[in-house]
């Protein structure tokens, strides 16, 4: 079957709740990937940084693939040994005296929120059922609904009603506004470092530092949302470290897993993890045995293959290279590490038209929030791809 077959299949029998772009893809290996049609791309989305370590990294399916053969999944009703090894390791790697495992990204998000309003009940003695969290316009943190509860996102909200309350939201970027939003009853400040669905957005320098500030002087919990941004990308293990801030509690997933299997977590020390008593809270697939030797393997493929230093060393590179571009439709470019938003003028058209073309010359990547091409290749990329993939970005926005 070719490229059109597969389309045409896929738009009669799965739910439209997707636009991707029409390539097919087969296989993967690092920064590659192949179509059904056996034309090769460069990966510059890193499937929204969960690829970090690469496609199929071989040390990650040997490791799929025996402790598939050996044990997958136990429930939590009974114990593993992968999961205290896990547990070990992430504490150790990020500094934090516990962690609970989940899935996806929105259930990690899911239970800080719900670890957050325990601990305001019975830390912070916040009358009952009025704890109040504090997020940010153009947040992205999953699409529960909760979690829409406080998008700014219409479309990801539109036609999902009634909502969950409890949350407020104010300008992303803007410390005023975190103070002036602060009641007695507040518990946590949930934040993104950098804004990745909403076009790579990094904040005004010492934005973080001073929230973490005003958290203390209030007694919040500073909750940050390091699921795309953490583990590498930015050129530190969590984006928050570029302000030197230790987060509270910290969402993390994606590359976690190296793309291999669906594995999140949420960081926390024993004052706020510890509010949670057996029974609170749960998952049946949450510290299965595949899914803890998946990201004990994909954290060590971060360390030993250096990524995150190689992610904050070669982003200065692409991101270089990029100023070099001379080009009509360019309004600005920012990011950290390699993980790059480039902002197109309004009278440009649109990003989605130069990811098209990008996809026609092989390149890979994503147009969000309408005007931002975002770039975030695998961290495994070379500087040699580097400069391939900029002559091809460098040939679609040079021409008006
Ligand atoms: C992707 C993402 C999520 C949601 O993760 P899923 O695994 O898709 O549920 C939450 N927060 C941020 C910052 C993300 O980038």
């Amino acid at each position: 079957m070719d490229t059109r077959e597969y389309i045409a299949i896929e738009d009669r029998y799965n739910a439209h709740n997707y636009k991707p772009l029409d390539v097919v893809l087969t296989r993967g290996e690092g920064v590659w990937v192949e179509d059904v049609d056996g034309k090769r791309y460069m990966d510059f989305l890193a499937a929204y940084s969960a690829v970090n370590q690469g496609h199929c990294h071989p040390r990650l399916v040997k490791v799929m693939v025996e402790q598939a053969a050996r044990l997958a999944l136990t429930s939590r009703a009974f114990r593993n040994d992968q999961l205290p090894l896990l547990a070990r390791e992430l504490c150790e790697l990020s500094g934090y005296e516990m962690m609970l495992p989940m899935n996806s990204g929105a259930e990690a998000v899911e239970t800080a929120i719900k670890v957050a309003r325990k601990w305001g009940y019975e830390t912070k003695r916040v009358r009952d059922e009025q704890a109040h969290i504090i997020t940010c316009y153009g947040n992205f943190h999953g699409r529960t609904i909760t979690i829409v509860s406080f998008s700014s996102e219409e479309g990801y909200r539109e036609g999902f009603g009634p909502f969950t309350p409890g949350f407020e939201l104010i300008p992303y970027g803007d410390i005023g506004a975190l103070k002036a939003a602060i009641r007695p009853t507040t518990v946590a400040f949930l934040v993104e470092p950098i804004q990745g669905e909403s076009g790579v957005v990094v904040p005004p320098e010492g934005y973080l530092r001073a929230a973490r500030e005003i958290c203390d002087q209030h007694n919040l919990l500073l909750i940050t949302d390091e699921i795309q941004s953490g583990l590498g990308r930015t050129g530190k293990f969590l984006a928050a470290e570029h302000e030197g801030v230790r987060a509270d509690m910290v969402t993390i997933g994606k590359a976690l897993s190296g793309g291999m299997y669906p594995v999140s977590a949420v960081l926390a020390d024993r004052d706020v993890l510890g509010v949670l008593q057996p029974g609170d809270h749960g998952s049946t697939y949450g510290g299965n045995p595949l899914a803890c030797a998946v990201a004990r393997e994909a954290l060590k493929i971060l360390v030993d293959e250096d990524l995150i230093q190689r992610s904050a060393e070669l982003g200065e590179y692409l991101c270089d290279a990029l100023h070099q571009i001379q080009s009509p439709h360019i309004q600005k470019i920012r990011g950290k590490g390699l993980w790059i938003g480039i902002v197109l003028k309004p009278e440009a058209g649109g990003a989605r038209r130069f990811s098209e073309a990008l996809m026609e010359y092989g390149l890979l990547c994503k147009d969000t929030h309408g005007n931002v091409i975002r770039l975030a290749p695998p961290l495994v990329i070379t500087r040699d791809e580097i400069d391939w993939a900029v002559e091809r970005l460098e040939k679609v926005l040079s021409v008006s």
